[in-house]
């Protein structure tokens, strides 16, 4: 990984020595996920830019991208606004961590965490967890860290659960049908493939979290929202489903080539109607949407291209 920074750092020299290309690579998550297929849709527009080269990279989602984007093995990466949020200031699970290098791009689209079981499993509410094979999230990824905080919100300790698995994201609705676990998290745009694709094997379900809990988590959290994902988003889901939500936003390094930046955000600015179409979560998303959520300073050439745009004073 070491030898390939190297390499790209090379690269990107030789690209603004002599008018060749700078490759950029940008980290997503599980290829079943919201932000690998989002990812591969930025880098098409990216690449319409005859100076830029962009490739997306599969990764364990949010914290590895965060923390590799930081040592400089990414260009940019996907990261959860509240893992953003935690490894800027030094919080949560990056107490004594905080890493004033990062910045902001552009806020992506929110994502809600999903609690996805199997209906056999009979889990309705958090409390029902107890006893049961319950796949909080691989460790790199944000799944885990969100998680996490919901059953400490619930004062549930999480060695009430009979296991409390590492698996990928992408291997849960596999898993999830062959029994080996009951239930696994999600903090995701939705729909994605990955549920859809549970939905299609099994009779799934989604479990909620009720008022007062989402009341206690919004109270102690700067960076969660209350969501919805609608009833029928997903097969055999009927009913609406109140949960907690984030913003993925896309990050980078401060040391980041101004370049690069630019590329990326003008290739969705300047491209924004097609750029929605790419993916059902980014439906609801608008300029002005780019900029919300952002827990760590703008990339000062992605200020400056808001600025050009009149999204920013
Ligand atoms: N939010 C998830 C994470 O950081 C990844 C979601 C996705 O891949 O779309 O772990």
């Amino acid at each position: 990984m070491k030898k390939f920074s190297v390499a790209l750092a090379g690269l990107a020299l030789l690209a603004s020595v002599s008018g060749a290309k700078e490759f950029i690579n940008i980290g997503t998550g599980g290829m079943t996920g919201t932000y690998y297929p989002v990812g591969g849709a930025i880098c098409r527009l990216v690449n319409m830019d005859k100076n830029m080269k962009c490739s997306v990279q599969s990764t364990g989602g949010s914290t590895y991208n965060v923390n590799n984007v930081l040592k400089k093995e990414l260009n940019f990466g996907f990261v959860q606004s509240d893992v953003v949020y935690d490894k800027y200031n030094g919080t949560g699970k990056f107490q004594g961590a905080a890493d004033k290098n990062l910045r902001s791009v552009i806020s992506i689209y929110p994502e809600l965490l999903a609690f996805v079981v199997s209906k056999e499993s009979g889990i309705k509410a958090y409390g029902d967890a107890a006893g049961k094979k319950i796949n909080i999230g691989n460790p790199g990824s944000g799944n885990e860290l969100t998680s996490t905080i919901v059953f400490e919100n619930y004062d549930f300790d999480l060695k009430k659960l009979a296991q409390h698995g590492v698996l990928t994201a992408q291997e849960c609705p596999m898993a999830l049908k062959d029994k080996k676990i009951d239930g696994y998290f999600y903090v995701v745009g939705h729909p994605t493939a990955n549920i859809t694709d549970a939905a299609t094997s099994l009779p799934i379900d989604l479990v909620g979290i009720d008022d007062e809990h989402i009341k206690k988590i919004l109270e102690k959290y700067p960076y969660f929202a209350k969501g919805v994902i609608p009833a029928k988003m997903y097969d055999g889901v009927d009913h609406d489903t109140q949960t907690i939500g984030v913003k993925a936003v896309l990050v980078t390094d401060a040391s980041q080539s101004d370049e690069a930046v630019r590329a990326v955000v003008k290739a969705i600015l300047d491209n924004f109607d097609e750029y929605k179409k790419l993916h059902p979560a980014l439906n609801l998303v608008s300029k002005e949407s780019l900029l919300e959520g952002l827990s760590a300073p703008l990339h000062p050439a992605a200020e400056a291209v808001y600025k050009e745009a009149g999204l920013l004073k």
